[in-house]
């Protein structure tokens, strides 16, 4: 993934914390230092993770159930701390920094995802103005195919074709075998 640029990584760990902690004391709801760790390993993630990826983080660092891990990322999306994003495999995360631009492209036949820049489309972007809508950060997904899998589709098309090309013949003995099994009742009904 491209590294971001101009970032203060502890300052953003810092105000995510404190937004938290703001919503919690407003909201009446105990801060559990679950919450605290799930947060902390989610600003850790430069760029998109899946909830397997966020568990597997706080494995052995922290005793946090895949529920809970759920119920707290849907508290940090409520807050606008994180951000969901439904891919074509499955549902996706990414932290929240306003202003940012990130652009994936996804594979639609392996679900690999990738991080691309793009500068001018990003400046683009951000110039939009969205009616009776105030923006905080830009995802842009690109879906199609990875080369690997455009090439093996292609490899796979080839053989078929190929496949085709030398069928007729055998097209040819199975027509014929149809119309003989057809002919055979007539036979046995002129026999009879
Ligand atoms: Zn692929």
């Amino acid at each position: 993934m491209a590294p971001i640029k101009d970032i203060d990584e502890s300052a953003l760990k810092e105000e995510a914390r404190k937004k938290l902690t703001d919503y919690m004391s407003e909201h009446h709801q105990r801060k559990t230092p679950e919450r605290y760790a799930v947060l902390d390993a989610v600003y850790s993630f430069d760029g998109l993770f899946d909830a397997d990826q966020l568990y597997q983080r706080l494995e052995g660092q922290f005793r946090v159930s895949r529920a809970s891990i759920y119920t707290t990322l849907d508290l940090l999306a409520r807050i606008g701390l994180v951000v969901r994003n439904q891919m074509p495999s499955k549902v996706y995360y990414e932290r929240n920094i306003p202003g940012q631009v990130h652009f994936y492209k996804a594979c639609t036949e392996c679900g690999k995802l990738e991080r691309f820049s793009n500068d001018s489309m990003g400046r683009l972007l951000k110039e939009m103005s969205v009616k009776r809508f105030h923006p905080s950060m830009y995802s842009l997904t690109v879906s199609g195919l990875c080369s690997k899998c455009l090439s093996n589709i292609n490899r796979r098309k080839k053989r078929l074709d190929k496949k085709k090309s030398s069928k007729p013949k055998a097209d040819a003995v199975a027509k014929s075998g149809v119309k003989e099994q057809g002919k055979t009742p007539i036979k046995e009904k002129i026999n009879k």
